[in-house]
């Protein structure tokens, strides 16, 4: 099955920030690989902006570089990387200062125009305004923003104001780029396309909901700014709460930006204040005896408070979900990297096959990553003539196995949602007010942990996380489904 290419309209895409880490690593080699699949039409224009006084030849040469490391296959087809550089444009330019916008302006054409701010937030509102004010804002303009969106409901507020001064909402969209992955967006086609999930998607038949996004990796390159955030702003906040919305949230009408963003909203609306009882905060150190460094060796603080690990139980107070808890975790350092959401079911009210049986229930496990894919765990006979002994058999389906060898690797997030921004289609973005709904969840827990003086637990590199996550779960006679590569 070959995934079809749709051509977009000609289109200006300005990358403020051009010459950074997310240029170079994810926006331009997304759409180069757009570029090679044949997405790109002629007319369209790559404009990076940023402080470094330098000409077309150097950015070329920095780009082509990157794109040579990161996708050398990509980069040897024969006139592949030519083409694209040739409609690829630089301008040097201080967004804090009004030299170099004539320049910009010169250089748009009347077609779809996209602003991508990928620099630091505190300059969005120097660029929203220095784009208005040099007139280079038309009908068809769109400005593309970046995590963290704020870190705080404050600064998230006070950073939407910034953006709703200059720009309408329809306009603005804030990437989360968990929502451009393929199969983030196969939740809602697994959900809403079939008729066997959504008549069991409730609390009268789901014990409880599990989310884990796990990782690896520790905190790298970024120590200074996960420093100031840890896992709650980090990836809490945003990318598990909008798995949580994709999961819990009720069928929308038709899937457009607002009908679907509506759903997201009512979800984090209806999220109970979460217990403290019912957070676990870690950090991961080097277990005794052991080598290699721990998370504050990394942020280099001995005495580091933020959390690299954390574990949640939460309650959606409507019809739906009422008394079905969701719990979710999200970790650095850990045994595996592996998103999943595992949708527990009930064990069947009465077993026919008396108590030797045993309890059984479906699990319908989504991977997100690795090896995307669904499993469904559903209980069969043991095999053998002694007697009715039931055992748990995984129905599998990896869809890169289903789809056929072209979909082995599916296209990267970044790809998907730089094409929606040209095409005008806002679904797969956060709208502001979803973000503050997530903030205003967010910052009571942040609040009661400085309150409190709170200090993660630690846990060990390359483990499941600290051991009262697992309490977490046994006290209420649950347990976590492995975290597997
Ligand atoms: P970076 O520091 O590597 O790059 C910053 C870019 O902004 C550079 O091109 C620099 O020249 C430009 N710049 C800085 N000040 C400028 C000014 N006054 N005028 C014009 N250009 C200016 O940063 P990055 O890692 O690429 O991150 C960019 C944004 O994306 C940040 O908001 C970051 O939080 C966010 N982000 C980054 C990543 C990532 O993987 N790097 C992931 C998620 C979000």
């Amino acid at each position: 099955m070959v995934s079809r290419i749709i051509p977009v309209e000609p289109f200006d895409l300005v990358v403020f920030g051009g010459t950074g880490d997310l240029a170079r690593s994810k926006i331009l080699p997304a759409l180069f690989r757009r570029s090679v699949a044949g997405q790109v039409p002629e007319g369209g224009r790559i404009i990076g902006v940023a402080r470094q006084d330098m000409g077309v030849e150097a950015y070329h040469a920095l780009i082509a570089q990157s794109l040579r490391e990161l996708l050398p296959d990509l980069a040897q087809v024969p006139g592949a990387l030519d083409r694209f550089l040739k409609q690829l444009d630089y301008v040097a330019l201080d967004a804090t200062q009004p030299e170099g916008w004539e320049q910009l302006a010169s250089m748009l054409g009347q077609g779809v125009r996209a602003f991508y701010f990928s620099v630091g937030p505190g300059l969005f509102g120097a660029l929203a305004e220095r784009l208005r004010q040099h007139g280079l804002v038309s009908d068809d303009t769109r400005i593309v923003v970046e995590k963290p969106f704020g870190h705080d409901l404050a600064s998230a507020r006070a950073l939407n104001a910034t953006l709703a001064a200059q720009f309408h909402e329809r306009q603005i969209y804030r990437i989360d780029h968990y929502l451009g992955k393929e199969t983030v967006q196969n939740l809602m086609a697994v959900r809403f396309g079939n008729m066997l999930f959504e008549p069991l998607w409730n609390s009268q038949y789901v014990d409880h909901i599990q989310i884990t996004v796990a990782e690896a990796v520790g905190v790298g390159g970024r120590a200074d700014y996960y420093d100031r955030a840890g896992a709650m702003r980090d990836m809490m906040q945003n990318h598990l709460m909008q798995l949580l919305c994709l999961i819990a949230m009720e069928p929308p009408a038709k899937f457009d930006p607002d009908a679907v963003r509506d759903e997201k909203l009512k979800v984090i609306r209806a999220l109970d204040a979460v217990k403290p009882h019912h957070i676990v905060r870690g950090q991961y150190a080097v277990p005794v005896g052991g080598v290699g460094q721990g998370y504050r060796d990394e942020v280099g603080d001995p005495r580091s408070i933020t959390e690299s690990y954390i574990a949640l139980r939460a309650h959606i107070s409507n019809w739906r979900w009422a008394g079905t808890p969701f719990y979710l975790r999200t970790g650095k350092r850990l045994v595996a990297r592996s998103s999943v959401i595992n949708v527990m079911f009930k064990d069947a009210p009465h077993s026919i096959f008396g108590e030797e049986a045993g309890r059984h229930a479906n699990v319908l496990s989504i991977r997100l990553q690795p090896n995307e894919g669904i499993t469904l765990k559903v209980t069969i006979k043991e095999p053998g003539p002694g007697g009715m002994r039931l055992v748990d058999v995984p129905l599998d389906m990896s869809f890169a196995k289903a789809l056929g060898p072209e979909n082995q690797s599916p296209p990267d997030a970044y790809e998907r949602l730089i094409m929606d921004v040209i095409r005008g289609n806002q679904t797969l973005f956060m709208r502001g007010d979803e973000v503050e709904a997530a903030w205003a969840w967010t910052d009571p827990i942040i609040a009661g942990w400085q309150a409190r003086g709170d200090v993660p637990k630690p846990y060990d590199c390359g483990s499941t996380g600290p051991g009262d996550a697992e309490l977490l779960m046994r006290r209420d006679g649950r347990r976590w489904q492995g975290i597997n590569p």
